[in-house]
């Protein structure tokens, strides 16, 4: 098995080429998020592929739905080249996608992976020849595919089919676990023909999303078990807020301790007030808080009790955390390496110094009623003690020289 660690055996994929990334094999797990913008609104959605993009997206999935979409797609890519942003972009088909192909050869030319939903390529006889074609269209331009299976949009014969064996059987299964087995069979039958018109495997990826937690990971360690086809984790429909993020963290963590899956993407509904970016966040700290991959400094604080019973602790972490956030962008342009940094803000002596020994950087504030200073922890010893008004500013002035120090001295050592 290919290793991403040695506590986390990665399931063996075949890899996939999508334009500069690589989904499976031992190829980092890949983030990746989705527009919501109309494709056909080039400019607006130009913008928010790179809000995704800089956000650490590392590929971007938009919906070509009809002719204006699939018209927008180059002038989408080109804008993005100019731009400096390499990012892939993957078009999201249903329906229409081999005739939208047919018609826009730029936008085929321009798209990095086609995704096809084999419950909605096409309906009854038209289905097979449209997969075909859509598989065929991927072959001329050698672009890998999505097989997108989603239960929601599962083919309605095929379904309708298995669940006439299974009544057939002397003890049918319950209908919910026939509608599990259609949905991989649906992906594996799929990626069969899809082989079988020509398409190679390392073309080809396979996603069965589910809306339940417990029904998703069951379909992928079955999925799994039975195909080396690289996969995408997702669920489906996870919802709004702490929901969706709770719902997802708690699927995909199981699969992804358990070696299953690729990449990932994170189906937030954005608040009407919230960036689309946050579910390219969420998805970046399920990887790095389970220990496979880093993307950004972490910063450790304690939850706090009733020994901070002042705001000044809270203020800290925030701010510490924000100037993190803000100062990441230039850091990762200077200092290669600075994202396996880490960071403890402890609000009293109770854990603080031992929390803060164990961080690169670490900082144990007072809680009520100890002596109102902060010891500093570099490397695991104590270099100083900040105490008055400016401790938030002086602290982020260490960690700016220790990331200068430490990660500045690779990037030489490097050259
Ligand atoms: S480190 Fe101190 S302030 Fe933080 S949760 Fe523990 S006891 Fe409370």
């Amino acid at each position: 098995m290919p290793e991403t660690s040695s506590q986390h055996p990665r399931r063996r994929s075949v890899p996939v080429p999508v334009g500069p990334v690589t989904i499976g094999g031992n190829h980092p797990i890949v983030v990746q998020s989705m527009t919501n913008t109309d494709t056909a609104d080039d400019i607006r959605t130009v913008v928010q592929v790179a809000e995704l993009a800089r956000a650490g997206s590392e590929i971007v999935r938009l919906t070509v739905n009809n002719d204006e979409a699939a018209a927008a797609v180059p002038h989408i890519r080109e804008r993005l080249d100019a731009m400096g942003l390499e990012v892939p972009l993957v078009g999201d088909f249903h329906f229409n996608g081999h005739k939208l192909l047919a018609k826009h050869p730029a936008c085929a030319e321009a798209l990095a992976k086609f995704r096809i939903n084999p419950g909605n390529v096409g309906k009854g006889r038209r289905r097979d020849p449209q997969f075909a074609e859509m598989i065929e269209f991927a072959c001329r331009y050698d672009k890998p595919v999505r097989i997108g299976v989603n239960w929601g949009s599962l083919d309605q014969d095929l379904l309708a089919a298995m669940m006439d064996e299974n009544a057939a059987l002397p003890r049918p299964l319950p209908p919910e676990q026939v509608m599990k087995q259609a949905v991989i069979a649906s992906a594996l039958q799929s990626a069969e023909k899809a082989e079988a018109l020509g398409l190679p495997r390392e073309r080809i990826v396979l996603s069965c999303k589910m809306s339940g937690v417990q029904d998703l990971i069951e379909v992928y360690r079955d999925l799994a078990a039975r195909c080396d086809y690289a996969l995408h984790l997702g669920l489906t429909e996870a919802g709004m807020g702490s929901k969706g993020i709770v719902a997802s963290t708690a699927a995909l963590a199981v699969l992804l301790q358990e070696g299953i899956g690729d990449t990932i993407r994170v189906s937030l509904t954005p608040e009407p007030d919230q960036p689309r970016t946050d579910e390219v966040v969420v998805a970046q700290q399920i990887l790095q808080t389970m220990g496979l991959r880093a993307f950004t400094p972490m910063v450790t604080a304690c939850p706090g009790c009733g020994r901070t019973t002042s705001t000044y602790f809270q203020a800290l972490a925030r701010d510490i955390q924000a100037h993190v956030q803000r100062r990441m962008p230039e850091w990762r342009r200077t200092y290669p390496g600075v994202e396996n940094l880490t960071l403890a803000v402890m609000g009293c002596v109770v854990n603080g110094p031992g929390e803060s020994r164990n961080a690169d950087i670490g900082i144990s504030l007072p809680g009520t009623g100890e002596r109102p200073v902060a010891p500093v922890y570099v490397d695991g010893e104590k270099t100083v003690t900040l105490k008055g008004e400016r401790i938030a500013e002086e602290f982020q002035a260490i960690v700016e020289d220790y990331i200068e120090d430490r990660f500045g001295q690779q990037r030489a050592g490097d050259r």
